[in-house]
């Protein structure tokens, strides 16, 4: 069959490819307080809140006041 072969390969590549020894970066979500090690270098939202603002202080000052959620 195509696909498993295909699936073989794929399972090749990534033991050809040994994950590179960086520094663990470990972001924290200043919401929810979840930590997670991210994929890219921006994570867009949190993984757990999937709040944008995950780096953002909970309380900006500007505009706080309005429950629309
Ligand atoms: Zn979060």
């Amino acid at each position: 069959m195509m696909v498993s072969q295909l699936d073989e390969q794929i399972d090749m590549e990534e033991k050809l490819m040994p994950r590179p020894r960086r520094k663990l970066v470990v972001l924290i979500c200043k919401r929810c307080k979840h930590r997670w090690v991210p994929r890219m270098k921006s994570p867009i939202v949190c993984p757990a809140c999937h709040s944008p603002y995950w780096n953002k202080p909970a309380s900006s000052g500007k505009r706080s006041k309005g429950k629309h959620q």
